[in-house]
Order: structure tokens, then C-alpha cells, then sequence
């Protein structure tokens, strides 16, 4: 695998930074990538260095210890990632996004105080609840609800598809508040801290793909939370629906990069595997089917490259990018899809090999296109913002 060319103007401290990532992806996360897939956890060691990197904290603002990335640099760093396993990003990425930013965007002092430093340097791993059995794509279905009695919300109901419930100390859960408002003004996000009485974490999911990143049920009953665990604090009761929608927003340019890096990685094999084909003397006009199909991957990665880095500049610049967002998350994943599957007719019988990892790609990211808002999802919030 090649490092990731840095096209884009950062900092040279950025820079620095970024080359020493390229170099531990290289020297300890490539290596491993398959066996994180075929024993489906990533070593407690490697995840020990990546905490000694600092990725735990890469959003998280300098002040409260954390590397204190912009969207562009964040991006840079997760496509250099998902060259290996999109569950390095898993790991890193939910915690470092969903689970944590509904804090730093809309956190009290206090709370941001409380938790910011120990989520950057990794002791704290989080998580983000809002999907339920009976709501996935219409988020503002939510039935799980918390009612106010004295000094503590309880909390009641179940959520799915936890990604790193297994290991995250704190969850940022979105729950019903206000049955009659609903997602404008009845929703509220709470930090809810594991072994809190009441709350429980339930088996992993069995599931085709991201098989190193594991997804749980939570069920809360009667669940006792602190009535100052609400993010933002008691003024902020019945804005949770607000801080999901703004922590998705980046969540979904993200996953635009773990798309990026995972089609390079797989394009990267078929450009080898025609390099070794047209050295073994085969006629170059006997491969033009081939040679077309990676120009192709070339020309989408190109443009979906341009898409996701000019979408994190204008959110950098604090522009609000929720259409932006979308529309890279559905170019970008499922650019990778068509990519992977591209690469089994180019890859021939090697592409079915497991050791090659192209069926591991081809199954991870499948998956991009269901979270954070499926295809359909986002074209409806596309569309959406087209015809109000
Ligand atoms: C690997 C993985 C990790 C996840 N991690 C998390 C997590 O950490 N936290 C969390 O809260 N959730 C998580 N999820 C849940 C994920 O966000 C939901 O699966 C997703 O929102 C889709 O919801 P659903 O599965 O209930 O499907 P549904 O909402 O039931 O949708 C089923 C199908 O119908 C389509 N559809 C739905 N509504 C419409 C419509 N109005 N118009 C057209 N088509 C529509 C959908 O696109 C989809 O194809 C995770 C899921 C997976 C697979």
C-alpha cells in the first residue's frame, strides 16, 4: 500500500503528524489487517498504540487534551486508515465522533471538563445510541424515553446496533422526553456511563462485515440517570434531535473517507495485479477491458477525493454541510461497492482469495451503505433540501 499523497493545504505540524501515521499503518496496522477480520477483534495492543498516537482525541479541542484536527485533517487520517481494516476506524471513529461529539459540540463546561481529557487519551472508548427495533432510518420514531423524577431521568427501552458497546465506558443516548413534541423539542441527548443500575449491554451481533468492530443492543430499564447527564445540561432537555443530526453530519463525511481509502486499497491490487500481467508479456489490447475498468476506479476516486475534502474545507470554514454530507456519503460508499466488486473480474482467481481481502472489502463496505443513514436516506435529505 502507498501513503496518501497530502494534495491539500495543512499544517506543517499536521504534516508531521500524518507521516507518523502513515508510517505505524504501515509497520503495525497492514500487517494485521486480515486477522483482525478472521478473529474478529483488534489486538488490546494495538489499540494501546493507537491510544499512545493520541487518535482517540483528534476532534477533541487542544484545550481539553485532545490533537485538535480540522474536518480536513480528520478526513486525511481515516482514508490513510481504511487502506488496512475499516474497523481500525471503528474503533477509533465512533468514539471519536458519534459517541463523543454531541459533548464537545454542545456540552456544558463542566461536562467537557469531565470527559474530553479522558476520551482523547483513550481511557474513555464511547458510543452513540439513537437506533431502535423500530427505528432506523426515521430516527424520530424513537420510543426508549426518559422521564424526570427528583435528581435523576429514567431511562427506559432498547437500542440496537450499538457499534463498540462492548468496550465504550461512556454512551451518548438519544431518548424521548416529550412524547407530544417528539424530534422538535421532545427528544434529549444524555451521557449515560456504563454500570450505571438499570442499564445493560447485550451479546454482539452476528454480522457479515466490520467482523473486528462489534455492534450490541442496549436495554435500559428503569435506568437512574443524574439529571445533570444531560448533554448541554437541563436547558438543553428536548434538543437532542438537534445534536444527532449535527453529530451525523460528520460522521457521514467520514464515512466518505473510510469509502475513499478502502477503494484505493482494492484499486491498488488490481493496478499490481495488471502491472504483472503486462510484464509477463501479455499483449496490452488483450487487457483493454481491464485497463478500462481501473481507469474508471481512477476517475471516481479522483472526483469523490474532490468531493470529500471540498465538503470538510467548507465545514472547517464553518459553513453547515448537512446536503454536502449526504452527498459524499452516497457517492463515496457506494463508488466503493461498484470498486470492489469491479475488482473481482479484473483480480481473476486471486480476487476470491480471502488472503487478498477483496471479499473483505466488498463485505465491510456493503455496510457503509446501511449506517449513519442509508442511500435512500440521504438522497431523501438531498432532495429535501432541493425542493423546500
Ligand atoms: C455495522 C452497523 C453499525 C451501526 N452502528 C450504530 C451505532 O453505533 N449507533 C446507532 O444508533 N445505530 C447504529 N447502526 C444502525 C444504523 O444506523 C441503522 O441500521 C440504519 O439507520 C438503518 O436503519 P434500519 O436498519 O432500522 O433500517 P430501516 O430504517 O428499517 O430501513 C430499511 C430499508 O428501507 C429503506 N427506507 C427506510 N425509510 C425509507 C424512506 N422513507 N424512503 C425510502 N426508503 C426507505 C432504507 O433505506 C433501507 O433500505 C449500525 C448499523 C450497522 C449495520
Amino acid at each position: 500500500m502507498s501513503a496518501i499523497p497530502i494534495d491539500i493545504d495543512v499544517s506543517e505540524e499536521f504534516r508531521l503528524l500524518h507521516a507518523k501515521i502513515s508510517g505505524f499503518v504501515r509497520t503495525s496496522l497492514d500487517p494485521i489487517s486480515l486477522q483482525v477480520d478472521t478473529e474478529e477483534r483488534i489486538p488490546e495492543e494495538t489499540v494501546e498504540a493507537i491510544r499512545r498516537l493520541g487518535l482517540f482525541g483528534m476532534p477533541v479541542p487542544k484545550a481539553y487534551g485532545g490533537l485538535g484536527l480540522t474536518t480536513v485533517e480528520e478526513m486525511l487520517v481515516y482514508e490513510e486508515l481504511t487502506q488496512t481494516n475499516a474497523c481500525y476506524r471503528s474503533r477509533i471513529g465512533t468514539s471519536n465522533g458519534i459517541g463523543s461529539m454531541g459533548i464537545v459540540y454542545d456540552g456544558t463546561e463542566d461536562q467537557k471538563r469531565t470527559y474530553l481529557p479522558r476520551i482523547a487519551s483513550g481511557e474513555y472508548t464511547t458510543a452513540f445510541a439513537l437506533t431502535e427495533p423500530d427505528a432506523g432510518s426515521d430516527a424520530a420514531n424513537i420510543s426508549a424515553s426518559a422521564v424526570l423524577e427528583g435528581d435523576h431521568w429514567v431511562l427506559n427501552g432498547n437500542k440496537v446496533f450499538i457499534t463498540n458497546a462492548d468496550q465504550a465506558r461512556l454512551f451518548t443516548v438519544i431518548a424521548l422526553t416529550d412524547e407530544t413534541k417528539r424530534a422538535s423539542g421532545g427528544v434529549t441527548a444524555f451521557i449515560v456511563e456504563r454500570g450505571m443500575p438499570g442499564f445493560t449491554v447485550g451479546a454482539a451481533d452476528v454480522k457479515m462485515g466490520l467482523k473486528g468492530s462489534h455492534t450490541h443492543e442496549l436495554v435500559f430499564k428503569d435506568c437512574r440517570v443524574p439529571r445533570d447527564n444531560v448533554i448541554g445540561g437541563m436547558e438543553r432537555v428536548g434538543q437532542g434531535f438537534r445534536t444527532a443530526m449535527k453529530v451525523l453530519d460528520k460522521g457521514r463525511l467520514s464515512m466518505g473517507a473510510c469509502a475513499l481509502g478502502a477503494s484505493r486499497k482494492v484499486m491498488q491490487l488490481c493496478s499490481e495485479h495488471l502491472k504483472r500481467k503486462l510484464s509477463s508479456g501479455r499483449p496490452r489490447e488483450s487487457l483493454q477491458a481491464d485497463q478500462f475498468a481501473l481507469a474508471d476506479m481512477a476517475i471516481q476516486t479522483y472526483a469523490a477525493r474532490q468531493m470529500l475534502y471540498h465538503t470538510a474545507r467548507l465545514r472547517d470554514q464553518g459553513n453547515t454541510v448537512t446536503q454536502e454530507a449526504s452527498m459524499v456519503k452516497v457517492f463515496c460508499t457506494e463508488m466503493a461497492s461498484r470498486i470492489a466488486d469491479a475488482a473481482l473480474d479484473i483480480l481473476e482467481e486471486d480476487g476470491c482469495l480471502t488472503a487478498n481481502q477483496v471479499e473483505m472489502v466488498l463485505r465491510d463496505v456493503r455496510l457503509y451503505r446501511l449506517y449513519e443513514g442509508t442511500s435512500e436516506i440521504q438522497r431523501i435529505i438531498i432532495a429535501r433540501s432541493l425542493v423546500k
